[in-house]
C-alpha cells in the first residue's frame, strides 16, 4: 500500500509469546475507547496467566486493506504461526481482513461486543421491533451463541429459523442471515478438542487484561503526536505486560515458593487459578463411592453425577485426544472437574494417565524460560551490587536531563559536534553491555518490584525465609 501510515511492532519476547501461545488469538482495536485519532490494534494472547499484548499496529484508518496489510506483516515475521483461533469485535473490516490473512482460522465475536451489537440493532427504531421481538430474538440469538457443542447449536438456529418472528421480518431475516450466520463460529463457545483455548470469554484473565488497557488509554489519552503514542506504548506499556508475565510466571513456581502439604506434586509448577480449580475439585471428589465410578474400557469411565442419577462419560483421553466429561463444569472451562479426581480416587488411573499434551499445555504449566531467567537474576546478583548499580543509573540520568536542557542554549558549533560522538560512543557501548535476555527490558527493576508483591497463599508459616 502507498502513501497510508503504518507503524507495527513486536519485540523478540513477544515473539516468543506468540510461538508459545499463538492458538488462540484476540484482536483488539482500542480506537473506540480513546479519543485518539489512529486507530490502535493490539494482538493480543491468552498466556497461562492472562492476557498479553504480542504484536501492536497502527494504521491510518481502520480499513480491511490496512489491517490486512498489519496482520500479513505480522504472519510474515512469525513464519511459523497459523492460528486456529481468532477472536475479534463486531467489527465488518476486522473480520473481513482477518478472512484475507487467515482465511482457514475459525473466527470469534467477543461476546461483549457480540451482545452490544445485538442489543442496538434490536432497539433501533427502523426495525420496527416491540419489546416482546426484542427479548424473544435477543433469547433466540444467545442459545446459538452459548451451544457448547455442534449438535445443540444446529439445534439453537434451526428454532431461530422456524420462528415466526423470523420468518414474518425480512430485516431479522436479513441481519441474522448476512450478519450473523454466515459467520459460521458466530459465537459457539468450546466444541473444538483444544477447549480451552476457546473457553477465553470465561476466563478471568480477560478482567485483568482490561485493566492493563485502560492505564493505557489514560497513558495516551493525553498524546498529541504519533510518535508519543508510539513511545508510551513500545517502552512503557510492552514492557509492563512482559515484566508482569515473567513475575506472575516466577512468582507460582516451587523456584520462589515452597507448596503447602494439601498440593499434590501434580499440581506444582502450574498457573495459580488452575491449581486452585483443581484443589477445589479435589476436594469435591472425596466424597465419592467407588459405586459411583465404573470403567467402561481402558481410560473411558462413568461417574454418576452427585445430584441426579444421572452419569457422565468420563475420557482420560490419550496421546491423540484430549479428556473430556459430560459434565457442564468441564464443557464450560475445559479443566479437570471433579469426575476426574473421582476416577483417580477409585480406579488405578491417575493423573498422569490424562492425555500428555493436555497436562503439559502451555495454558496449564508455567514458562520455565522465564522462570529460569528470573531465578538466574536473583542468584547472581547480590542486594548491594543491585542498590549500587540503581544509584549508578539515577546519576546518570540526571546529567542527561542536564545535559538535553544544555542542547537547547549551546551555540558552539565544534562543542555539539563532540559531545554527540562522545555520547554517540557511549551509546554504543551501553547498548553492548545491557542484559539480553529475549529482549526482556529493564531487568535490574524486577527485583525490587518482586520484593513489594509477595503472593502468599501456599506457603507454610515460617518458610517464606528459607528462601
Ligand atoms: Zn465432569
Amino acid at each position: 500500500m502507498q502513501n497510508t501510515f503504518l507503524f507495527v511492532h513486536q519485540s523478540q519476547e513477544q515473539q516468543r509469546l506468540l510461538k508459545r501461545y499463538g492458538d488462540m488469538v484476540l484482536l483488539d482495536a482500542t480506537y473506540r475507547t480513546t479519543k485518539y485519532a489512529l486507530p490502535l490494534f493490539l494482538v493480543v494472547v491468552r498466556t497461562n496467566v492472562g492476557y498479553k499484548p504480542v504484536a501492536e499496529f497502527i494504521c491510518e484508518n481502520e480499513s480491511t486493506m490496512a489491517i490486512s496489510e498489519a496482520l500479513s506483516l505480522i504472519k510474515k515475521w512469525n513464519n511459523a504461526w497459523n492460528p486456529n483461533y481468532f477472536m475479534t469485535d463486531y467489527c465488518e473490516q476486522e473480520y473481513q481482513a482477518l478472512q484475507l490473512v487467515f482465511p482457514n482460522t475459525h473466527k470469534y465475536l467477543c461476546s461483549f461486543h457480540r451482545e452490544q451489537a445485538w442489543i442496538r440493532w434490536t432497539r433501533e427504531s427502523k426495525n420496527h421491533l416491540s419489546d416482546q421481538d426484542r427479548s424473544e430474538l435477543l433469547g433466540l440469538l444467545r442459545s446459538v451463541a452459548s451451544a457448547h457443542d455442534r449438535e445443540t447449536c444446529e439445534a439453537a438456529i434451526s428454532k431461530l429459523r422456524d420462528s415466526v418472528l423470523y420468518k414474518s421480518n425480512t430485516e431479522v431475516r436479513n441481519y441474522v442471515e448476512k450478519r450473523w450466520l454466515n459467520i459460521k463460529e458466530v459465537g459457539v463457545t468450546g466444541f473444538s478438542p483444544h477447549g480451552f483455548n476457546v473457553s477465553v470469554t470465561t476466563n478471568n484473565g480477560t478482567e485483568a487484561m482490561n485493566n492493563s488497557l485502560k492505564s493505557l488509554y489514560l497513558k495516551i489519552s493525553g498524546t498529541k503526536t504519533v510518535s508519543s503514542l508510539v513511545e508510551i506504548i513500545v517502552t512503557e506499556f510492552i514492557p509492563e505486560q512482559l515484566l508482569s508475565y515473567a513475575k506472575l510466571n516466577y512468582m507460582y513456581s516451587s523456584e520462589h515458593k515452597v507448596y503447602s502439604a494439601n498440593v499434590p506434586e501434580f499440581l506444582w509448577d502450574r498457573p495459580r487459578t488452575f491449581v486452585q480449580h483443581c484443589l477445589k475439585n479435589l476436594e469435591a471428589a472425596c466424597c465419592y463411592t467407588s459405586q459411583q465410578v465404573q470403567e467402561q474400557s481402558k481410560g473411558l469411565y462413568k461417574v454418576q453425577s452427585e445430584q441426579s442419577c444421572e452419569w457422565y462419560s468420563v475420557d482420560l483421553g490419550d496421546k491423540d485426544r484430549f479428556p473430556s466429561c459430560e459434565c457442564r463444569s468441564f464443557k464450560s472451562t475445559f479443566l479437570p472437574c471433579k469426575h476426574f479426581f473421582a476416577v483417580f480416587k477409585h480406579t488405578d488411573s491417575s493423573w498422569y494417565s490424562l492425555c500428555p499434551d493436555y497436562i503439559s499445555s502451555p495454558y496449564v504449566t508455567l514458562d520455565t524460560d522465564v522462570v529460569s531467567s528470573q531465578n538466574n537474576l536473583k542468584c547472581t546478583k547480590t542486594d548491594t551490587e543491585a542498590n549500587g548499580v540503581s544509584t549508578a543509573q539515577c546519576a546518570l540520568r540526571e546529567k542527561l536531563k542536564i545535559l538535553q536542557d544544555l542542547s537547547y542554549i549551546c551555540v558552539d558549533h565544534e562543542l555539539l559536534l563532540n559531545a554527540t560522538a562522545v555520547i554517540h560512543e557511549i551509546t554504543r557501548k551501553m547498548k553492548f553491555s545491557v542484559p539480553k535476555q529475549d529482549s526482556l527490558p529493564l531487568l535490574s527493576k524486577q527485583d525490587d518490584e518482586l520484593k513489594l508483591r509477595v503472593l502468599p497463599s501456599w506457603k507454610r508459616k515460617g518458610e517464606r525465609q528459607k528462601k
